[in-house]
């Protein structure tokens, strides 16, 4: 194993295509693998997790948030299928520009995309239909289908080439009388499509803890993003998911402080008897939320817990350390074996999704193959 000497994000190839692999063989043979790769691939790095699903796993599409985030991935050579999940209107030619595929999810951005388009001289250009069925998040109502479908026939500069929906709460079992209602107003929008259109477009529907929980609902392609970056929003499938990062550290400096000395911004630590500490290089800055402070979040000094003490600072944390033999310039483990993105998000009430996200940049990402 490396040993680290700043902090860096580490990111295990290996895990990925074993999350990929797991996932595809909860799927029908057949069934696409749309992986999503927003908000910079969740914290990992967007460019090189698309490239290694794209060359080594042969994954069919691409999912991003944003116009902006597509036209990276282009420019770093990714040459897969790409749904722009959220589209604004401003940016629309350059959708076009980078072959981006936009969702059109009310008639605002439809008629806008298909004036884009035409202007453009496309014809067929590949959009996908985003329904909502219950989110209610982003999407045509879902008994708006044949009105779109009709608007859809008088356009030939584009096609819709997928229609789809996202589930609120496919993680929650109490939510299934919910979820399968999604599932069957969904099914209706599909009617609505194949009765009105002469083409049949792809239909999904499901996130990754749907692909999990609702077979049903794979349709023709399923979406994951946690699922690839190892977490299953369930214990069941820790077995079976690896997270692909680790957030690992270094220990700057120790001191050694008396009962009545402070530690940090506002004096909010003071030691109660003798306390070693050790400072850290990572801070709010780098995603480590104040939250985590006085004592909710802790890391890992050679296998053994070290609580953060008083306030986290913009650039680093500082750590109680007593007891735990440790020297300056050993290795911290923030998240990753021993402890799991998701245990430490619990701690201030969040999920593995805004822990992994909010990772800054500045945090070199080293990649594992
Ligand atoms: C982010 C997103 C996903 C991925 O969800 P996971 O729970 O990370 O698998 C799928 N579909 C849509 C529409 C999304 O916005």
């Amino acid at each position: 194993m490396l040993h680290v000497q700043e902090s860096v994000l580490e990111i295990n190839f290996k895990a990925l295509q074993q999350n990929f692999e797991f996932l595809k063989s909860k799927t029908k043979a057949g069934t696409k693998m749309l992986a999503v790769v927003k908000a910079f691939g969740y914290g990992s790095d967007a460019t090189e997790i698309a490239k290694y699903l794209q060359d080594e796993l042969n994954v069919d599409y691409f999912a991003v948030a944003y116009i902006r985030e597509g036209a990276y991935l282009r420019a770093a050579g990714i040459t897969t299928p790409i749904l722009v999940l959220h589209p604004q209107l401003i940016n629309l030619k350059h959708a076009i520009a980078y072959n981006l595929e936009p969702s059109l999810y009310n008639d605002r951005i439809l008629t806008a995309f298909a004036k884009e388009a035409a202007k453009q001289g496309k014809k067929d250009y590949p959009v996908h239909i985003k329904f909502n069925t219950g989110l209610n998040r982003l999407g045509f109502f879902h008994t708006d289908a044949p009105h779109v479908v009709q608007k859809l026939k008088t356009l030939s500069q584009i096609k819709a080439v997928s229609i789809f929906s996202h589930l609120a709460a496919s993680e929650d079992a109490n939510e299934k009388t919910f979820t399968q209602n999604q599932i069957r107003l969904f099914n209706n929008v599909a009617e609505a499509f194949e009765k009105g259109l002469p083409y049949k477009p792809m239909k999904h529907m499901t996130n990754t803890s749907g692909i999990l929980n609702y077979p049903e609902a794979h349709f023709d392609m399923v979406r994951s993003g946690i699922g690839l970056y190892g977490f299953g929003n369930d214990p069941k499938y820790a077995k079976n998911l690896r997270p692909i990062a680790s957030l690992k550290s270094v220990i700057s400096q120790i001191h050694r402080i008396e009962k009545g000395e402070s530690v940090g911004y506002n004096r909010a630590f003071v030691a109660e008897d003798f306390t070693t500490i050790a400072t850290i290089p990572l801070g709010h800055a780098d995603g480590i939320n104040r939250r985590f402070g006085n004592g909710v979040g802790s890391v890992l000094i050679n296998g053994k817990k070290a609580p953060i003490i008083g306030n986290v600072c913009m650039d680093m944390i500082m750590v109680n350390i007593t007891g735990i033999r440790c020297d300056e310039g050993d290795e911290v483990i923030i998240f990753g074996e021993g402890q799991t993105a998701e245990e430490l998000a619990a701690k201030v009430n969040t999920i593995s999704y805004e822990l992994l996200t909010a990772i800054s940049q500045r945090i070199k990402r080293i990649f594992l193959r």
